[in-house]
């Protein structure tokens, strides 16, 4: 089950600390989001899952955390400066803005005007001062994709860890865009975190690898719940490309506003390293890499076979924390009817991406013998490193129950004067709601089972 509307999910994600608006007590600033208790534990889950399926569960890709802060050069080499754009128009009326190619009656959405400018080109890359001196002389960008500096880092990773092609090089972190229109709750912001791999190739076998990766992707997306009806990939029109791009996949989810982009799989060919290299003219390179004076690095490997070198090819898959943490929400989102014509709120999470692993919750909170018990139970369980398991004290077990049904916790374990006399517990599933007594002794292995 999904929520029938964004607002359902905008209620409970503030209601049970998930994401609230950023900077709230001043009204706000529109498309930055902060994330609060349940939801730094999910975003962090999320986070995790995709690192473990990229860096340990494979023996082809390394890790960087590069800096947010970039140098100019490298948003030139890049094509960034010149073409990261969206067309900007304005309402002569009531002087709001828009990106045209959002309106789709060629009206302000605001006053139903049709008085608007001609489109033109706006870069949406955010622009800070470096240093003491702000007089427009030294400044850097705030990254608007997390890749660059992985490609600016490609000679440092291979000499550093001698890799040969085809590997890849993984990045998560925070990307900036000053987007003209940012709407429909996490979906489009201007501050956000992107999870990229860039997977290096042999030019020739570029085709092969991005059908691959289109299909690891999309089974990933499936092994964190989201549904695969839910889920639909389009091949991006030539006219659409990226400046980058040879070929597009995006992988599309369908949202609570609508059908629309969770991750873009991209063919970037050998346009950035070879955008980024020193003497260009030694290497077979795309004609569309913009033309280099500034790096001191050659960003070619070793063909062993013809004793030549070559700039590789590289595959991208790009997703967006955001956009993943809405989709999860949503597919977990299930209102259902339970017993006597009550209904409950549950969140159906993966329990690898619930907030909450399990809540110990002691029935008397007065009682010291029964919470002394319980806090002990929450560092046996806490000490298994699965996550975070909470200590619940307020008391009231039905309020409890509500409140870890809400936020996906997928057990709490209940201790009761039964628990002094015969060392057992009571656990209840959040899905099936089942009530079961457990032994103390039992507990781990079988809490252990809801993560395998
Ligand atoms: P869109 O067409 O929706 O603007 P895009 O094609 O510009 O997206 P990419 O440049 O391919 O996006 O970025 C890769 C991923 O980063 C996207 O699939 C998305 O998940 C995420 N992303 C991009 N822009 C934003 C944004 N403004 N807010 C949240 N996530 C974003």
């Amino acid at each position: 089950m999904t929520a029938s509307s964004m607002e359902e999910l905008v209620s409970l994600c503030k209601r049970r600390g998930f994401i609230f608006q950023s900077n709230d007590i001043y009204g706000g600033i529109k498309g930055l989001y902060d994330y609060g208790p349940m939801g730094v534990e999910l975003k962090n889950n999320l986070k995790q899952a995709w690192w473990k399926s990229m860096i340990y569960e494979r023996d082809d890709i390394e890790g960087l955390d590069a800096s947010i802060l970039s140098a100019p050069v490298v948003l030139q080499q890049s094509g960034h400066e010149d073409t990261f754009t969206d067309p900007l128009v304005d309402c002569k009326n009531c002087k709001s803005r828009w990106r045209a190619d959002q309106l789709s009656d060629k009206k302000c959405p605001e006053c139903k005007s049709d008085n608007l400018t001609e489109p033109r080109p706006f870069n949406l890359m955010f622009k800070t001062a470096i240093g003491p001196v702000d007089d427009g002389s030294s400044f850097a960008y705030l990254r608007p994709e997390t890749c660059q500096q992985i490609f600016t880092n490609f000679k440092n990773i291979i000499d550093s860890t001698s890799r040969v092609v085809p590997f890849g090089i993984a990045q998560i972190g925070k990307a900036f865009r000053n987007e003209i229109t940012p709407r429909n709750f996490i979906f489009r912001v201007r501050e956000f975190e992107q999870m990229e791999l860039e997977f290096f190739v042999k030019p020739g076998s570029d085709e092969e690898w991005h059908k691959y990766w289109v299909e690891k992707r999309i089974k990933w997306w499936e092994s964190q719940g989201v549904n695969k009806k839910n889920l639909h990939t389009v091949d991006v029109d030539k006219s659409e490309l990226s400046h980058y791009s040879k070929a597009t996949v995006d992988i599309m989810y369908d949202f609570p506003h609508g059908k629309e982009e969770l991750e873009g799989i991209a063919n970037r060919t050998d346009f950035d390293l070879g955008s980024h290299t020193k003497n260009q003219k030694d290497f077979d390179i795309a004609a569309n890499v913009k033309k280099n004076e500034h790096s001191t690095t050659k960003l070619g490997v070793q063909n062993l076979e013809e004793k030549t070198s070559f700039i590789p090819y590289v595959i991208e898959p790009s997703a967006g924390v955001d956009r993943g943490v809405l989709a999860i929400l949503n597919e977990a989102f299930t209102n259902e009817e339970i017993a006597n014509g009550n209904s409950r709120i549950v969140l159906k999470l993966k329990p690898h991406l619930s907030p909450i692993k399990a809540a110990v919750i002691p029935l008397k909170k007065n009682n010291d013998q029964i919470v002394e018990k319980a806090k002990k139970i929450k560092t046996q369980l806490q000490n298994l490193g699965l996550g975070r398991v909470m200590l619940e004290n307020s008391g009231n077990i039905g309020k409890n129950y509500r409140r870890h049904d809400e936020i996906g916790t997928p057990i709490c374990v209940t201790v009761d004067f039964e628990t002094l006399e015969d060392d057992s517990v009571t656990i209840r599933d959040r899905d099936s709601m089942n009530q079961e007594r457990v032994l103390i002794k039992d507990l781990n292995q079988f809490y252990q089972k809801y993560f395998h």
